[in-house]
């Protein structure tokens, strides 16, 4: 049985995530992560929808939607269970999970299982984001993380009310060793991106001189 599956009525249920990140820029971590959760999780489909206005201010400036958009188009191009959604760069305004997941729910109907996947970095400040309480019943959190940060996580989890710890699954995912701001860093440097991320991305970021500035 799946995680998150409870009884026979949920497979009657279509499983669906949310892929949400910044993707500046996308990468095999990223597509192992969402991978990874559609065989344990046992989704119908993944939605990518990569962040418009990033709620929590970044220490780089965040390239434009645009791009981070047709990045993420590219990359999942060959991925049937994979697609894109503008949802959050077409919304004017902050990028709030709570808005999206909403948006979702109000589109495919409460009868269906959602989940949001992200970096469990991320997921351990959820307590901060928007309408927490109201999110948190919306829809289950898959938290991709690398091998070995298990003990660092449990320890953090063990401050969330008890009702928010049951709706968070931690998936470890060892591509996840590649990051984005190491990518930045390497075509800031001219050093190689091959085998980081899809070749059409790499091919993207160079035509449109993308992470070529400090950032
Ligand atoms: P982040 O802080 O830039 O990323 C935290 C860590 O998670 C990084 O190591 C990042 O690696 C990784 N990561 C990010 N997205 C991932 C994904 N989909 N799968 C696996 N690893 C991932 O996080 P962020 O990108 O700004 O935000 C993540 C998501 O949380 C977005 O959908 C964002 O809208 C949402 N969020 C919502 C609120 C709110 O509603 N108030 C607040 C904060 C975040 P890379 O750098 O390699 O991607």
């Amino acid at each position: 049985m799946a995680q998150g599956e409870s009884d026979n009525e949920n497979d009657k249920k279509k499983r669906l995530a949310i892929m949400g990140g910044t993707f500046d820029p996308i990468h095999y971590g990223h597509l192992v992560a969402a991978e990874a959760a559609r065989d344990q999780f046992r989704l119908d489909r993944v939605v990518f929808v990569p962040s418009g206005v990033p709620p929590h201010k970044k220490a780089y400036p965040v390239t434009e939607p645009r791009h981070r958009y047709l990045m993420t188009v590219l990359a999942v191009a060959s991925n049937p269970f994979f697609e894109v959604s503008r949802v959050e760069i077409d919304r004017p305004g902050f990028s709030y999970a709570v808005d999206t997941v909403a948006e979702f729910r109000r589109v495919y109907g409460t009868g269906n299982q959602l989940y949001f996947i992200t970096g469990a970095d991320a997921i351990l400040e959820i307590l901060t984001w928007k309408k927490v309480d109201k999110l948190m019943g919306l829809c289950e959190f898959i938290a991709a993380t690398r091998p070995g940060y298990h003990l660092q996580l449990d320890a953090t989890l063990e401050k969330f009310p008890p009702e928010a710890r049951g709706r968070i699954h931690f998936m470890e995912v060892p591509a996840l060793a590649i990051s984005s701001t190491d990518i930045r860093r390497r075509v800031r440097e001219g050093r190689p991106v091959k085998y980081l991320l899809p070749e059409t991305v790499e091919q993207y970021i160079l035509k449109n001189k993308l992470y070529a500035e400090e950032g």
